[in-house]
């Protein structure tokens, strides 16, 4: 078995999410009970066996003047809610007067009314999660490449016959007689390199985050809500002392490697952030970046975006008159993405394997080293991360290297040694989480290349250009409310 990744394990829309596992309380308003009833189990099984990167996460919905549902809806919704949770992985929801409210978020506009309490999960590095998985591929023999893109999939009478890869300069040709393309937003243009290729499978739309630093310590409550301007869903989570705001849902037909945040996506969430969060004191200014993802769906013929449905389907090219042993995954969560791999794996009679992994951060060894460290709160709080990997990742060295996340220079040898990082950019954006912080890794990135050379075999100039690449990485990626007036500035004069 293989696994080929044209960047880097999680780099398209996974690591561009709002982080949170979720039945997605909002898809009960389309009647998708289904997904929603899955989605919770799998919440549950993730808080359980995933416990170093699925945290439980309270919310506060808010009554204000503008929220979308009249209570007794939104106290309906939410009982079906903790309905469909069977297993109570964590508490219920709670009903709010407007005292307790206002006490527990005491930021919310004075017109509150009232509200409610619920909790969901919150995973601290989606990025991990998808790492994770494919680490535990390898343990069990498969061969997986980061930096590897597919570039055709060769078929030969109607079978799949192999796929050709690249790699650096050099291209290989891997024979292979099941291929399952799950390319996220790039499924389409994976299937276009097939011999016979398929139909479009998709439909994209945009969503956009702010992170902010607030004067005001934003407190661990997550709130969820309805924006005053246009009634769309909008969150608020605490993520490391920042406050993730989001998102935007606007379809979009371009290259999925061209998105980008847009000027006008940030100042949206910063208005609705003021709105919303009046106390917090919200301005341009505490936006310390903005980041944008593509939510790759089946495609839909026509309805509001907020409508297209975030269930999978899996197609099999050969029951489509196209070739045998080639499949596509469209749509799905990040949440759910155990129940599409059991599904993938059962038409591939490897069903009951999967169901007995178990997760890596079920047991509490780690936390216990963790806890042995007397290492600052911060760092500990930023390494519990790692699970089972926190005494390798300590033995690599306990000095902090980035004020801001709490990152260790242990992380970025374990990174180098044992996570198959290539480039800075994994090492910082998608290893350590080190580019969420509020420096976006730019406080430490020359170091951490420092200190990747000798482990990666870097030349002088290798590390130079690493260095730019981050550079040019985050303000791409990660880009800051300058850098994005820019952006709109030069695309408004073209
Ligand atoms: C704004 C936003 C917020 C979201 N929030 C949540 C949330 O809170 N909770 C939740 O459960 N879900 C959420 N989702 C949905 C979730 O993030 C996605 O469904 C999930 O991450 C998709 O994962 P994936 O592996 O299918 O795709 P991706 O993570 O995009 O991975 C696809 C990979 O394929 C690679 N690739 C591309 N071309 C090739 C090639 N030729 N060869 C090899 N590899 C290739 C890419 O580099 C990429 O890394 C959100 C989505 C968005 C956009």
């Amino acid at each position: 078995m293989a696994l080929f990744e044209a960047d880097d394990f999680g780099f398209g829309t996974t690591w561009r999410s709002t982080k949170l596992i979720h039945g997605g309380l909002r898809y009960l308003e389309h009647g998708d009970v289904r997904l929603v009833f899955e989605s919770l189990r799998e919440r549950a099984w993730l808080l359980r066996a995933m416990r170093h990167l699925v945290r439980p996460q309270r919310f506060v919905l808010p009554r204000l003047p503008w929220t979308r549902r009249p209570a007794w809806q939104l106290r309906a919704g939410l009982a079906m809610y903790d309905l469909l949770a069977r297993d109570r992985a964590v508490p219920g929801h709670r009903n709010l007067s407007r005292e307790s409210t206002l006490e527990l978020a005491p930021w919310l506009p004075g017109e509150t009314s009232g509200g409610f309490t619920f909790f969901d999960a919150r995973c601290l590095a989606p990025e991990r999660l998808a790492l994770e998985l494919a680490l535990a591929a390898r343990g069990h023999g498969a061969v997986i490449a980061n930096h590897s893109p597919v570039r055709r999939i060769v078929e030969r009478e109607w079978q799949v016959e192999a796929v050709e890869v690249e790699h650096g300069s050099e291209r290989f040709t891997v024979p292979a007689r099941t291929v399952i393309n799950a390319a996220g937003p790039w499924v389409d243009d994976v299937n276009a390199h097939a011999d016979k290729p398929a139909p479009g499978l998709l439909d994209m739309t945009r969503g956009t985050h702010i992170v902010v630093e607030t004067v005001e310590p934003v407190g661990k409550e997550a709130v969820f809500s309805t924006a005053r301007s246009d009634g769309r869903v909008i969150f608020a989570v605490p993520q490391d002392g920042l406050l993730l705001i989001g998102t935007t849902d606007l379809r979009w037909e371009g290259e999925p490697g061209a998105i980008r945040p847009t000027a006008e996506e940030a100042g949206y969430l910063v208005e609705e952030a003021q709105a919303l969060l009046p106390g917090l004191g919200i301005d341009r200014d505490s936006v310390r970046y903005a980041y944008a993802g593509l939510r790759p769906l089946q495609k839909l013929k026509e309805g509001p975006e907020t409508a297209m449905t975030r269930r999978h389907v899996i197609t099999d090219h050969g029951q489509q008159g196209l070739a045998r042993g080639q499949y596509s995954v469209a749509g799905g969560k990040l949440s759910t993405f155990r129940p599409i791999a059991r599904e993938l794996a059962e038409r591939l009679g490897a069903g009951p394997r999967l169901e007995q992994e178990p997760g890596t951060g079920g047991n509490r060894e780690w936390f216990e080293a963790l806890k042995e460290s007397g290492l600052p709160l911060a760092t500990r709080e930023h390494l519990r991360r790692y699970g089972l990997a926190v005494e390798p990742v300590l033995a690599g060295g306990e000095q902090v290297i980035c004020a801001h996340s709490g990152a260790i220079a242990g992380e970025v040898v374990h990174a180098a040694r044992t996570e198959a990082a290539v480039t800075l950019a994994d090492v910082l954006m998608r290893r350590t989480g080190v580019a969420w912080a509020s420096c976006r890794g730019l406080c430490c990135h020359r170091e951490a290349a420092r200190a990747l050379a000798p482990l990666l075999d870097w030349s002088a100039e290798r590390e130079a250009q690493e260095v730019r690449s981050y550079e040019v990485a985050v303000d791409y990626h990660l880009p800051g409310m300058d850098s994005l007036a820019l952006a709109g500035a030069a695309h408004a004069s073209a």
